[in-house]
């Protein structure tokens, strides 16, 4: 095991402080993702910053309007459990709960769940190969190895891996706002520019900065969210990552033809992937004419570029999408 230093964090502003100047320090919260990327050496900070002492970082607020407000410390199985949670963000809770295990949802963050790495085989093995993620330059050993858990869109001739986190997938559908806190002060992130695409620097994940604090996520109340749902498809059950996930909420006129849709997915791309075409096809759709929202959620998948080994998750993710929007308008 690489040895660190462990120190505790008690004020925000000297741990931001800290973390700019030192590029060699790491924030840990519950450390079920930071640690196991320590043992894979895929990252070897010196010293690391424990935040779980900071102040007003843990709480779930349910907000006036209809939204909330989730501290970065607040622990995945205590959202999950949150009774305003599940009653506003039913999708969100459903992410929460199909990822990893009970023991370590009672340790995960929700700040820790978003800013987890990917999951790809090359880049945590501790061998070192090559893995432009891992170590600039060196090469993506998975565009052409073994790429049957990789994205099918967005992805670069750099780096085709895909961002594993479940709920990061509910967020993007539900339009979150990540508010971080940095050197210059707050600043509040929509969750669609959280998370980049790898281009030709893969080795960053999302637009945080050194000395970022990620304090709390906001997701804002919306009409489609009551009728919502987290569909995760993957190769055992249970404790596994996803293959593909879909997150779809949707609000009806007329009894049941859709007045507006939100659909985003896991497991296809470097961060999660809004289906913004589909949502816009879907519209004025019955939700019981099944060919019509297969073709609509088909116009989003025209774009699909599958590598050698993941091209039945073009279909697997287009059968999932129309699965999740289909439970979802079950709760209407
Ligand atoms: C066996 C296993 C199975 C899993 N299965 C799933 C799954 O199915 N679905 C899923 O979504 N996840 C899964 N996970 C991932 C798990 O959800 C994450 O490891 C966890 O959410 C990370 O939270 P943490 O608080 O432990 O983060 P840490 O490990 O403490 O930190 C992770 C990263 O976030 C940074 N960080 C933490 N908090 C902040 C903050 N407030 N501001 C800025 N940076 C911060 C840290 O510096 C570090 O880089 C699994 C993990 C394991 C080990
Ligand atoms: S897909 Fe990305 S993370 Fe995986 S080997 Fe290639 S560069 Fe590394």
């Amino acid at each position: 095991m690489h040895p660190f230093a462990l120190t505790r964090a008690d004020d925000p502003a000297q741990a931001i402080a800290a973390h700019t100047v030192d590029h060699r320090l790491a924030f840990i919260a519950g450390g079920t993702d930071l640690l196991g990327l320590i043992k894979d050496r895929a990252e070897l900070p010196e010293r690391l910053l424990d935040i779980n002492g900071l102040p007003n970082m843990a709480e779930i607020d349910a907000l006036p309007e209809g939204g909330l407000r989730i501290g970065a410390l607040a622990r995945m199985s205590d959202v999950a459990a949150d009774m305003e949670v599940r009653r506003r963000f039913p999708v969100v809770v459903e992410a929460l709960l199909f990822a990893a295990s009970g023991q370590l949802r009672n340790m995960a963050s929700i700040g820790g769940n978003i800013m987890q790495r990917t999951r790809c085989a090359y880049f945590r093995d501790e061998t070192d190969g090559r893995c432009n993620k891992r170590s600039p330059g060196s090469g993506c050993a998975a565009l052409h190895g073994l790429n049957r858990n990789h994205a099918i869109f967005g992805w670069s001739e750099s780096c085709v891996a895909t961002n594993p986190s479940d709920l990061a997938v509910a967020l993007a559908a539900m339009d979150a706002i990540v508010i971080v806190r940095g050197q210059a002060g707050e600043r509040r992130i929509p969750f669609r520019d959280f998370h980049r695409l790898p281009g030709s620097t893969p080795e960053r994940d999302n637009i945080l900065d050194r000395g970022d604090l990620i304090v709390a996520v906001e997701v804002p109340a919306n009409m489609e969210a009551r009728a919502s749902h987290y569909l995760k498809v993957r190769d055992r059950a249970s404790y596994e990552f996803a293959l593909v996930s879909a997150a779809a909420a949707v609000a009806t006129e007329d009894r049941r033809r859709i007045r507006s849709a939100r659909l985003a997915m896991g497991g296809v791309a470097h961060k999660p992937w809004r289906l913004t075409a589909a949502e816009s096809a879907l519209r004025g759709i019955s939700l019981d004419d099944i060919d019509g929202l297969r073709s609509a959620i088909a116009v989003s998948f025209l774009d699909a570029r599958p590598l050698a080994h993941n091209a039945f998750k073009i279909e697997l993710a287009q059968r999932a999408a129309l699965r999740a929007l289909q439970t979802a308008g079950a709760r209407l």
